[in-house]
């Protein structure tokens, strides 16, 4: 892409797309998977489709994207597409962002889960390099929830150990699913946040020099990656539901997936003006959105041709942000 700024080989922007398998209910159902992986980039959608006179026909919709992972890629491949080249430039003040976008049941729990902890002893092994061990570097953990115009900040803290990180996956995946309705009903109304912060432990002085928004008493930041665990992309079209509070949400959900599009595209085409104040998520983003930069987009999708309007929306949605 030309708009691609490239430093250190690392796309500026980044689409991926994640096909799960078929599972067990699908497959009970006799359901088809309809979508084919043609290679590393290339993905076909075979919409079954019926005429007027009920002849069954298929309609293909060809994409193509940065990557496109089948249902055979590991999360370890997924880790090493995404996120792994990014880790060295959080050292060199970068403000990176990994979303996962689609329906909900596709994989974006799955996809995102392990990806911090990976991302963690990255950036551990980096910290110990003496270059930076001298330089007082510190890597610190938040987790943020959003869930209907307000954020929950679960906690930042300093992480001595990469297993506290494990730990806090856990509990925030935990603390995600108390919602009275289940485990999927509620992380489909919310996003989650998870961010590693590298800092620099300064003196109050020094930090004060350095004002860029971002220092605190316990150091600045120096460069940061954020996980995000989109909504369900399906919550956005809840505009019209019966239920009133479903639509409030469903206008919230599909208010910030709009945003974040618009932002991701003008950061995209290295617009002066990013749009951040367009919903609560992109302004919780903005500094994210600023400067020295890095967005991986995981558009997660089903396979099953029962998922095929959400999975035309999702992947609309990714061809819209590439
Ligand atoms: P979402 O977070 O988008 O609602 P989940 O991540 O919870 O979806 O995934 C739904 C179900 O599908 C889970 O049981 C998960 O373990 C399974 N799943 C998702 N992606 C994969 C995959 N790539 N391989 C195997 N199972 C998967
Ligand atoms: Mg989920």
């Amino acid at each position: 892409k030309e708009n691609n700024t490239k430093e250190n080989n690392v796309a500026k922007i980044k689409v991926v797309v994640r096909k799960r398998p078929l599972n067990k209910k699908e497959i009970a159902r006799k359901e088809d998977d309809i979508v084919t992986v043609d290679d590393n980039s290339y993905l076909t959608v075979h919409e079954p489709k019926l005429k007027v006179d009920l002849t069954a026909y298929v309609e293909k919709h060809e994409f193509c994207f940065d990557a496109v992972l089948g249902e055979h890629v590991t999360n370890d491949e997924v880790y090493r597409i995404t996120v792994e080249p990014i880790i060295p430039t959080i050292f060199q003040r970068t403000k990176a962002t990994c979303f996962a976008y689609g329906q909900t049941g596709s994989g974006k729990t799955f996809t995102m889960q392990p990806l911090p902890l990976r991302a963690a002893e990255d950036l551990v092994r980096f910290l110990h390099q003496p270059v930076y061990h001298n330089q007082q570097f510190k890597l610190w953990l938040s987790y943020l929830k959003y869930m209907e115009e307000s954020y929950l900040i679960f906690s930042v803290i300093e992480i001595s150990d990469v297993q506290i990180v494990k730990e806090y996956i856990e509990k925030g995946n935990a603390a995600r699913s108390t919602g009275s309705t289940g485990a999927n009903e509620e992380s489909s109304r919310s996003h989650a946040i998870l961010q590693l912060a590298v800092k620099k432990h300064s003196d109050v002085k020094e930090s004060k020099r350095n004002n860029d928004g971002n220092e605190s008493r316990i150091g600045r930041v120096v460069g940061k990656i954020s996980f995000i665990d989109l909504a369900g992309s399906e919550r956005g079209a809840d505009t019209t539901d019966n239920d009133r509070q479903t639509r409030i949400e469903g206008a919230e959900i599909n208010k910030s997936l709009l945003a974040l599009k618009e932002c991701i595209r003008a950061l995209d085409n290295d617009q002066i003006h990013i749009p951040f104040r367009g919903s609560k998520l992109t302004e919780v983003l903005r500094d994210s959105f600023v400067g020295n930069s890095r967005t991986v987009m995981i558009s997660c999708i089903s396979p099953n041709a029962g998922s095929c309007e959400h999975t035309l929306n999702t992947l609309r949605y990714a061809d819209r942000v590439k």
